[in-house]
């Protein structure tokens, strides 16, 4: 087969952003090879929210009308957030209101987001059950991926899209112990309800109008409708904010919880906030992960990272995985570039860390600092006017961040420095 470029990708991780990366370079004609732990069987079956930048990311990826057609929606919308008390009688805190242009969104099932992309590739692109363990240069100067069966692959440029336990992020650290992904005594209980057995049960809040997050202290609920709100996305969260961060908890950071555990952690709250706990039937407990400190580089060698890989964060501003889409775009824009090849991937990998890193970063930080507040809310009017100001304008940067301009700058810095 005739490829497009003098260079070959091997992409560790076929989750969301792997996925997306592996569509767009294998349609530009580049050689790329996918290599996925899972078979897929055991994705965990949540909704995900993308916000503006997101979709604007997928679109210039030109994968967002299949994502949009097995969403359940029928146009992208926006999806602002109103902010209720967890306490009864659930008084309205804050109505997300936005300045930013074409502010559209969407909510979608994680399975059939996958399943969207994946039916984009040409089956030979993906390797189901292959775990990577480590990457080394080999002699010839690729790069080699090991995997747990004993068998090894060699490419010109690896990509790490395999999210928050990275085996590619252990080598751009270059160190097991550098590594600094730290628990952050969050827990997460996630689950899928069907709309009708809330309002069955007498729930007082729409759910399916605005995407809602009940607050309390050191405990938040999210809720978003996904499968044309059929049913609703909830994640309950309970945290320590004031604790600081601990080391990596050992496997497994999922387990399944019995409805009696949920319910006593939950106790004393509103009554929509215990509906929704009683509700939430198969849930399990995620113990929630993220880099702190933030990474100081997202590449080493022609080992490249994008996604939770290189920045994974708390879920606060339901942006982490819109962040990996913004490095899959600005990645695939760099790389396909005409005057990308073999001889220059160094130097392009340099201005994808240069335009890259800062701004993940900055979401990554204030992800967490988005938790702070959620979780600090107690029910006064001063407390409720604080959280309005607070909450004013937050997602603006994040939505609104213009990514080509960012390419254009990276593309400048190639000229001017005659790498092109
Ligand atoms: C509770 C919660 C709610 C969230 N809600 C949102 C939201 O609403 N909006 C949002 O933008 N983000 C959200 N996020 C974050 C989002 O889930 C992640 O940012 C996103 O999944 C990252 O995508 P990824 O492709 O980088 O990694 P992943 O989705 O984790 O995919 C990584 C893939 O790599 C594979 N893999 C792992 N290790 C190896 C290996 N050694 N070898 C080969 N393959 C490997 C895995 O099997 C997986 O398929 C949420 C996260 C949590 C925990």
């Amino acid at each position: 087969m005739q490829y497009s470029k003098n260079f070959t990708v091997a992409i560790c991780g076929g989750g969301l952003c792997g996925l997306a990366c592996a569509v767009a370079l294998t349609r530009a004609g580049i050689s790329v090879t996918v290599f996925e732990a899972s078979s897929f069987a055991h994705e965990a079956g949540a909704g995900v929210g993308l916000g503006p930048n997101a979709v604007r990311a997928l679109k210039g990826l030109g994968v967002f009308d299949a994502i949009l057609a097995r969403s359940g929606q029928p146009q992208p919308a926006p999806r602002l957030f109103a902010f209720v008390s967890g306490n009864d009688p659930h008084e309205r805190i804050f109505d997300y209101e936005t300045s930013c242009e074409n502010p559209i969104a969407l909510a979608i099932y994680r399975p059939a987001f996958l399943d969207a992309l994946i039916a984009l590739l040409d089956p030979s692109v993906i390797r189901f059950q292959k775990r990577c363990t480590s990457i080394n240069i080999s002699a010839t100067g690729k790069h080699t991926l090991h995997f747990s069966d004993g068998t090894t692959h060699e490419a010109d440029l690896i990509i790490g899209a395999d999210g928050i336990r990275s085996v590619a992020r252990r080598h751009v650290v270059g160190d097991y112990s550098a590594d600094p992904l730290v628990y952050t005594n969050t827990i997460a209980y996630r689950g899928l309800i069907p709309t009708e057995d809330l309002l069955n049960a007498g729930i007082q809040t729409d759910l399916t109008d605005r995407p809602i997050c009940f607050l309390g202290l050191g405990r938040h609920i999210i809720c978003f409708p996904i499968k044309g709100d059929t049913v609703i996305n909830v994640v309950v969260f309970l945290s320590q904010p004031d604790e600081p961060p601990r080391s990596m908890l050992p496997s497994p950071w999922v387990e399944a919880i019995s409805q009696e555990q949920l319910r006593s952690s939950c106790k004393d709250w509103g009554h929509d906030p215990m509906i929704i706990v009683n509700h939430l039937t198969n849930s399990n407990k995620w113990s929630i992960h993220a880099l702190d400190p933030p990474l100081p580089s997202y590449v080493r060698d022609k080992v490249v990272l994008v996604g939770d890989a290189a920045h994974a964060m708390l879920p606060h501003l339901g942006a982490g995985v819109g962040q990996g889409f913004e490095d899959v775009l600005v990645l695939v824009q760099l790389l396909t570039h005409p005057q990308t090849e073999k001889s220059n991937l160094g130097d392009v990998l340099a201005q994808y860390n240069d335009v890259r890193l800062p701004r993940a970063n900055s979401v990554l930080q204030g992800s967490a600092e988005t938790g702070r507040l959620y979780d600090s809310f107690r029910t006064s009017a001063q407390d409720k006017a604080r959280l309005q100001k607070e909450l004013t304008g937050r997602w603006e940067a994040v939505w609104g961040h213009d990514l080509d301009a960012d390419v254009k700058n990276a593309l400048d810095v190639l000229h001017r420095s005659n790498v092109f």
